[in-house]
C-alpha cells in the first residue's frame, strides 16, 4: 500500500485495494456455513454486511482473510488470488477487528500496536514504537500509550484494536460487529472512527448491526442469510425498497 500524510492533520491517506469474493463456499465438518457467496469491493469503499445471527457474516470475513480455510471458490485482493498468498503476510494485507478486542492483557496500549510490527514487519524496537505511538495518536489515544487494556474504556480498547491494525498498513480492513461489545455512550467514537478510516481511502467491509451507520457511511449494503447473499445494492435501495421477503422480515425486526 502507499500512503502519504496529509501536512495539515498529519493523518495518514489511505489507498485501499479492491476485494473480490469470488462463489466462495466454507465449511465446518458436513455443515455448509457458506454457500457461494460473491461480492465485489472497489477500492476505497465501504461494504457493510448485514443479516441474522447465523447467516455466516463471520465465517465470510474469517474465509477472506484465511482465518478459517474456504471449501472452494476464490477472494482476489488487488487482483490476485488470495489463496496463494501466505496466511501470515495475508493477514498484514487485510487487517481485522474483532468484537472482543483481543488484546494482550500484560502489555501496554503501545506494546499491543508494536508487537506485530516486530515480529511481522521485522522493524527494530525504535521503529515499531515510533510507528505505534503515531497510530496510536490518530485514533486519539497518545495520552494513554502507557495503559494495559484493562486500565482502558471498552471504547478505548477497540480504538488500540483499530490503531494495531492499521499500524500494519492494510489494504482492506474487515470489522466484526466491533461496537457490538461497547457500552451505548461508547459506540458512537468508534463508528466515528470507522467512518473516517472510510473517508481517508481505506478499503472496508464491516459487519455491523448499526443500521443507521450502514446507510450512512456504506457505499454498498449486503444483506445474508442462511450461507448466502440474498440482496445487495446501494443503502438507500436496501433500506427504503428491499425486494425480498426475507430482508424484509429482517428489518422490520430490527429497525
Ligand atoms: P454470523 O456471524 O452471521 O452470526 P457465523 O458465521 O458465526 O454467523 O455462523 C454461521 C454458521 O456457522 C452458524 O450456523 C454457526 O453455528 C456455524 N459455525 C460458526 N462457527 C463454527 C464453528 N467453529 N464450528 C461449527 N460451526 C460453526
Ligand atoms: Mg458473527
Amino acid at each position: 500500500m502507499s500512503t502519504s500524510t496529509n501536512a495539515s492533520t498529519d493523518l495518514l491517506t489511505f489507498r485501499g485495494s479492491s476485494l473480490e469474493v469470488r462463489d466462495l463456499t466454507m465449511a465446518f465438518g458436513d455443515i455448509k456455513v457458506l454457500r457461494g457467496v460473491s461480492l465485489s469491493i472497489a477500492p476505497g469503499t465501504t461494504t457493510c454486511i448485514i443479516g441474522p445471527s447465523g447467516s455466516g457474516k463471520s465465517t465470510l470475513l474469517r474465509g477472506i482473510n484465511r482465518l478459517h480455510e474456504p471449501a472452494s471458490g476464490d477472494v482476489l485482493l488487488d487482483g490476485e488470488s488470495a489463496l496463494k498468498v501466505k496466511p501470515d503476510v495475508l493477514r498484514s494485507r487485510i487487517g481485522m477487528v474483532f468484537q472482543h478486542f483481543n488484546l494482550f492483557p500484560d502489555h501496554t496500549a503501545l506494546e499491543n500496536v508494536a508487537l506485530a510490527l516486530r515480529s511481522v514487519k521485522g522493524m527494530s524496537k525504535a521503529e515499531a514504537k515510533e510507528r505505534a505511538s503515531r497510530r496510536l495518536a490518530e485514533v486519539g489515544l497518545a495520552e494513554r500509550a502507557d495503559h494495559r487494556p484493562r486500565d482502558l474504556s471498552g471504547g478505548q480498547q477497540q480504538r488500540v484494536a483499530i490503531a494495531r491494525a492499521l499500524a500494519m498498513e492494510p489494504e482492506v480492513m474487515l470489522f466484526d460487529e466491533a461496537t457490538s461489545a461497547l457500552d451505548p455512550e461508547l459506540v458512537k467514537g468508534v463508528l466515528t472512527l470507522m467512518a473516517g478510516l472510510c473517508e481517508r481511502g481505506m478499503t472496508m467491509a464491516v459487519v455491523t448491526h448499526e443500521m443507521g451507520f450502514a446507510r450512512r457511511v456504506a457505499d454498498q449494503v449486503v444483506f445474508m442469510d442462511e450461507g448466502e447473499v440474498v440482496e445487495a445494492g446501494k443503502p438507500a435501495d436496501l433500506f427504503d425498497n428491499p425486494q425480498s421477503e426475507r430482508l424484509q422480515r429482517f428489518l422490520s425486526e430490527v429497525l
